[in-house]
């Protein structure tokens, strides 16, 4: 697609397929803190059981790794990694509708998000949902022991750039199709440039939510306050990242000519966010992780949105900072210096 701003803007190689689980609690479900947290280590757990027969030996074979889908899922390689970060291909966003408790029969969503051509997981993904589900169960333990179980009612493609949406399965089927609603760059610069417009009629104010806890770093501290500059920087690095890890190529631009310079004027205009402090465990490192992070809105503004849109946009696709995998760095983007209530991108 062309690009029709004017500063440049690099094409990255990376899609990402947006599946949505929507689920029956068949046994009280009950989360205790972070859903996201909870939810990651159910799946991990599940997942590792099921299609790892090297779960329990450590170290694990090179060779097992290279073809385990458990392995590659959860545990990305040190050795893979050319530059930046470890990125790994998924996302987990739990759901955002702020219960802690569903009763049996009530419905939840969850989302994850694969990056980069992994479908080949796919199947993994489903069977792991199905299991967590019928055998491990999510949340807190209840007296007996057990932990909320649930059933799969359907899983869905959700393009969320365009509004597509693409039933995959339905509780009852046998036949289970393939995600074919890929978000792509071309739809980000779309959406990207519509999100321009808006911003012109507001003042050139734009608002981001923080959803789920934001933890950004910054010369190895936590930020803890809602400045603009480690949020576009590390949106555009795990970008970066992910194009190079899970999509082919890292693509080509210069951070301190292209990026840094605009990311620099943008000003804090408002700030209402909070820092969340919450505790998550983590079985397979056994000790406990902090996941605290920005929680809440900031609206910011500057006369040059222009080259800093795609990227803030693939950030809300892709989630940006820490813990990602259990969920944290959900954001969402609102032109102008919003009084309304975000929307519930979980559709809850
Ligand atoms: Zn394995």
């Amino acid at each position: 697609m062309m690009n029709t701003t004017n500063q440049p803007i690099p094409d990255i190689p990376l899609t990402a397929h947006h599946i949505r689980f929507t689920v029956r609690a068949e046994t009280p479900i009950a989360f205790h803190g972070f859903k996201g947290s909870a939810l990651r280590g159910a799946f991990a757990g599940t997942l590792r059981r099921a299609f790892c027969p090297e779960a329990q030996r450590q170290p694990v074979d090179p060779l097992h790794k290279a073809i385990c889908p458990a392995c590659q899922l959860l545990d990305a390689e040190q050795a893979s990694r050319q530059y930046g970060d470890i990125r790994r291909p998924y996302a987990i966003r739990p759901p955002l509708d702020g219960k802690q408790n569903y009763l049996p029969g009530e419905l939840l969503h969850f989302d994850v998000v694969l990056f980069g051509d992994k479908l080949t997981y796919f199947p993994y993904l489903i069977m792991t949902v199905q299991r967590m589900g019928a055998e491990a169960g999510v949340g807190r333990r209840d007296q007996s022991g057990q932990r909320g179980r649930f059933s799969i009612q359907r899983v869905e493609a959700i393009n969320p750039l365009t509004g597509e949406l693409q039933s995959l399965l339905e509780a009852g089927d046998s036949m289970v199709r393939l995600p074919a609603l890929p978000i792509t760059h071309a739809q980000v610069l779309t959406a990207a440039g519509r999100l321009l417009t808006a911003l012109e009629q507001q003042n050139k104010c734009l608002t981001v939510h923080c959803r789920t806890p934001m933890r950004l770093m910054s010369g190895g501290q936590k930020v803890e306050t809602a400045e603009f500059f480690p949020l576009a920087k590390q949106a555009v690095l795990r970008v970066l990242d992910l194009s190079a890890q899970h999509a082919g190529a890292r693509p080509d631009i210069r951070l301190k000519e292209d990026i840094y310079p605009f990311a620099d004027r943008v000003m804090l205009v408002k700030d209402e966010t909070h820092w969340w402090d919450l505790k998550g465990y983590s079985g397979r490192l056994e000790r406990r992780q902090v996941l605290g992070g920005l929680m809440g809105r900031a609206v910011y503004r500057t006369e040059e949105w222009q080259p800093l849109l795609p990227w803030l946009m693939w950030g809300q696709i892709v989630q940006v900072g820490k813990n990602i995998v259990k969920g944290c760095g959900i954001y969402q983007l609102e032109a102008g210096a919003a009084i309304t209530n975000p929307t519930n991108d979980s559709g809850t």
